[in-house]
């Protein structure tokens, strides 16, 4: 049996990812787990399929998908195209897309089946009876599908254990079926699952519910934190990470290692330690029963951290920085001085994400923030400091989004670049399904303010793009033709002067134009013999 599973992770319409350089981990999982179970898998990107749609005539027998909630036109559009060439032969979505209303995904975009939430067990109880009769589906938990012409849900399955979760792990080889893989950040999943069970104080949607301040969500018995008496979901009101995942659950030292060490061998140049907080790694440790519903305590579990480095970089070209390592997000209120010197001793020059969102502290403890807007500042301060290269997220739209709170925002963009910001990134409140602001629609006014956010944080980029004017920086070439290189440690794109090389080809690139805050172009200036 043959199974086609397409990556349309943030595509949005399927022909532009929103990072084109990153290459996820979920796909790679699932591939993983299906060809376990006896399947060929055929893992390709959206991109691939619509520039060349005779990809779709190749014999399978089923399609599967995954996705984000943003990209159901891009799903939409490859289940009508699967339709044209395999008719009514399975199709199974999922992803984070899996918690959108399930009329949207099973009548109007046509999916067969929809994995919802963790998929690893779900996959292993589902393809065993893919061919056979639905009404076996309904014994598969965790699962949305039609039968007989009525929507069935057969109800949210336990989250894995840690020990669940330590026991599966993406191939390696998976990830040469993408595109400019030798060239792209690839992400190891470290971390699964959120720390954050603060709530937002009220949620909007069909029903409206409001803070008793019971005093859950800050109690220091931190089961108590699981569970809300208004049933507002955990986690920042825009967020759906802790409602999927649950609490941080960490990959052991040696299973990362391991992945590192495969993808090292199948080529990669640059890894990403994925999380939605790297240190939230391995602190559900130091409490009890592993359940970590405290964004701030305990301190981050920098033994375990400093172990986890160790390790990696006990691979020659990571130690010789020929391959690059990065993480991907902290929360601030986990920095302190010993954690950033930490994360400078081993990733140096590297960019680091911040969620920082609003400058007003009012709106960012009514969204159910871990950190403050001063601790976002002073960790900006910090990781800077000790050599890293923070990218500050920043979104509009929200709830709350009055005069006051804008005002704010902007005093905190600016301190956030003067205190060592390389990248301002303010991106639009999209609300996810089934989180605490799924019914929030900002009004005219809440837009017109968000403008005036946008045009701060473009006028501030403006001024940081030069940072890279004049420099020699270590890169790989992606593509001959474009000629385009990615920063070996991330910046923006390269459009490359001069010869065109081998993509994976490392080189020393000198920037002599800066055309945008995410585009660059710049001249070889030395090439590395791998
Ligand atoms: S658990 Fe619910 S009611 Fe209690 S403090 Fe948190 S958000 Fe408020």
């Amino acid at each position: 049996m043959k199974a086609l599973l397409v990556d349309c992770l943030a595509t949005v319409d399927g022909k532009h990812r929103t990072t084109p350089d990153v290459i996820g981990t979920g796909p790679r999982y699932v591939a993983s787990i299906v060809e376990n179970l006896g399947w060929i898998v055929d893992l390709i990107e959206i991109e691939v399929i619509l520039l060349n749609s005779g990809i779709l005539k190749s014999e399978y027998d089923v399609l599967m998908i995954s996705a984000m909630s943003s990209d159901l036109k891009a799903v939409k559009l490859l289940i009508s195209m699967w339709r044209n060439e395999h008719g009514d032969k399975p199709v199974i979505l999922g992803g984070p897309i899996s918690f959108t209303d399930k009329v949207v995904l099973l009548d109007k975009i046509g999916a067969d089946i929809v994995v919802v939430g963790e998929a690893e067990k779900t996959l292993q109880e589902l393809f065993p009876l893919i061919n056979d009769a639905r009404d076996k589906l309904r014994h598969v938990k965790g699962i949305a599908f039609k039968h007989n012409g009525k929507r069935v849900f057969t109800g949210y399955r336990e989250r894995l254990s840690k020990e669940e979760y330590n026991s599966y792990t993406p191939e390696a080889k998976y990830v040469q079926n993408y595109r400019f893989y030798k060239a792209r950040r690839v992400y190891v999943e470290v971390v699964r699952g959120c720390s954050n069970f603060y709530r937002p104080m009220r949620t909007y949607g069909v029903e409206k519910k409001i803070c008793i301040n019971c005093g859950n969500c800050f109690s220091n018995d931190l089961k108590r934190r699981l569970t809300c008496p208004e049933n507002i979901p955990p986690g920042c009101g825009y967020c759906s990470v802790p409602l999927i995942y649950g609490y941080p659950k960490s990959k052991n030292i040696n299973i990362v290692f391991e992945e590192i060490r495969k993808l090292v061998e199948a080529g990669v140049k640059r890894i990403t330690l994925s999380a939605p907080d790297f240190l939230d790694y391995q602190r559900e440790e130091l409490v009890d029963d592993g359940i970590l519903t405290d964004p701030r305590n305990p301190p981050a579990n920098t033994e375990a951290i400093e172990k986890l480095f160790e390790k990696i970089f006990t691979i020659p070209e990571i130690a010789e920085e020929k391959i690059s390592v990065s993480i991907e997000n902290v929360k601030a209120c986990l920095v302190t001085e010993e954690v950033a010197k930490l994360l400078g001793k081993y990733l140096r020059g590297s960019t680091v994400n911040i969620g920082f969102e609003t400058g007003s502290f009012r709106q960012s403890r009514f969204m159910g923030r871990p950190s403050t807007p001063h601790e976002n500042l002073k960790a900006i301060k910090l990781l800077r400091k000790y050599g890293l290269r923070p990218y500050v997220y920043f979104m509009h739209g929200l709830p709350k989004q009055s005069r006051r709170a804008v005002d704010d925002t902007i005093k905190a963009m600016r301190k956030a670049v003067k205190f060592g910001a390389e990248r301002i990134i303010m991106y639009k409140f999209v609300p996810l399904p089934e989180t605490a602001f799924e019914g929030y629609r900002p009004s005219k006014y809440v837009l017109s303010l968000s403008r005036v956010l946008v045009k701060e944080a473009r006028r501030l980029n403006r001024e940081l793009k030069n940072v890279f004017l004049g420099k020699t920086v270590k890169a790989i070439v992606a593509s001959k033709d474009p000629p385009i290189a990615y920063m070996l440690k991330h910046g923006p794109y390269i459009l490359l002067k001069g010869a065109k090389l081998e993509p994976g080809t490392v080189i020393d690139v000198k920037i002599e134009e800066i055309k945008s805050s995410r585009l660059v172009s710049g001249r070889i200036s030395k090439i590395y013999k791998c």
